[in-house]
């Protein structure tokens, strides 16, 4: 899932200052469950603006709506028409949904009350940790299931470097090794001629931004050469 944390409330303020009507739109979806822009965060934000507008006498009208995800035209559609009555829209949803909602909802500024932060996983209630940088090519089953681009700060493919000691990384000793890790793993799993292969380098060419993928059974609906 997608990880991400509330901005301070200062700066999301400073955005919308010159707006009455402001529209929060929250996701149901993964900043949801990490406890950064879902419904109940919708409320806790539309709460503290209308709190300091009051504190400086000043009276605005914020919206609440909470869409199942902002990064999907099904469930933005609908909202094209209730956001028409506001004059800005702050999205709490990950880079991704505020970018789709401002595609949709032309003319409207846009803000995000949230820096999306990577993608992980939910170890449990609001401990997050990153797994995966989307890399484009994923070298998990050569490698146990770690992921090397992640899990090793040089993002090594071929490790360990030789600054690894005690299985703890050379640059945050507070860190195991990711390659030390990889290893382990492989010995337990009877793959240790995994470490044999040299693997090339990571194929960066297919990696430029931004990147699109269209489904094999979709390519002719959107007239994509087989
Ligand atoms: S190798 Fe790592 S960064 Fe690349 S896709 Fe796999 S998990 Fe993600
Ligand atoms: S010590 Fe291990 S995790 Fe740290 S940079 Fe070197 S190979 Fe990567």
């Amino acid at each position: 899932m997608i990880i991400a944390e509330r901005k301070p409330f200062k700066e999301i303020a400073a955005a919308v200052a010159p707006y009455d009507k402001i529209l929060i739109v929250g996701c149901g979806t993964c900043v949801a469950v990490c406890l950064a822009g879902g419904e109940k965060e919708v409320g806790l934000l539309a709460s503290q603006l209308k709190l300091a507008a009051g504190l400086k006498h000043r009276r605005i009208e914020v919206g609440e709506i909470t869409v199942e995800r902002q990064c999907d035209l099904e469930f933005l559609e609908p909202l094209c028409d209730f956001v028409a009555d506001f004059d800005a829209i702050i999205s709490m949803a990950c880079g991704a949904g505020v970018q789709f909602l401002a595609h949709m909802c032309h003319f409207k500024p846009i803000f995000p009350a949230v820096d999306t932060t990577f993608i992980g996983v939910n170890n449990a209630v609001g401990y997050y940790t990153e797994r995966c940088r989307a890399c484009r090519r994923c070298y998990l089953g050569l490698t146990g299931g770690i992921c090397p681009v992640t899990m090793c700060p040089k993002g090594l493919l071929n490790g360990p470097c030789g600054g690894t000691l005690n299985g703890k990384c050379e640059v945050d000793l507070q860190k195991d090794c990711a390659w030390s890790k990889i290893y382990q793993r492989l010995e337990l799993e009877g793959r240790l001629d995994n470490l044999k292969e040299i693997v090339p380098l990571h194929p960066h060419s297919r990696g430029t931004t931004p990147g699109t993928v269209i489904h094999p059974a979709y390519r002719r609906r959107y007239g994509v050469d087989e």
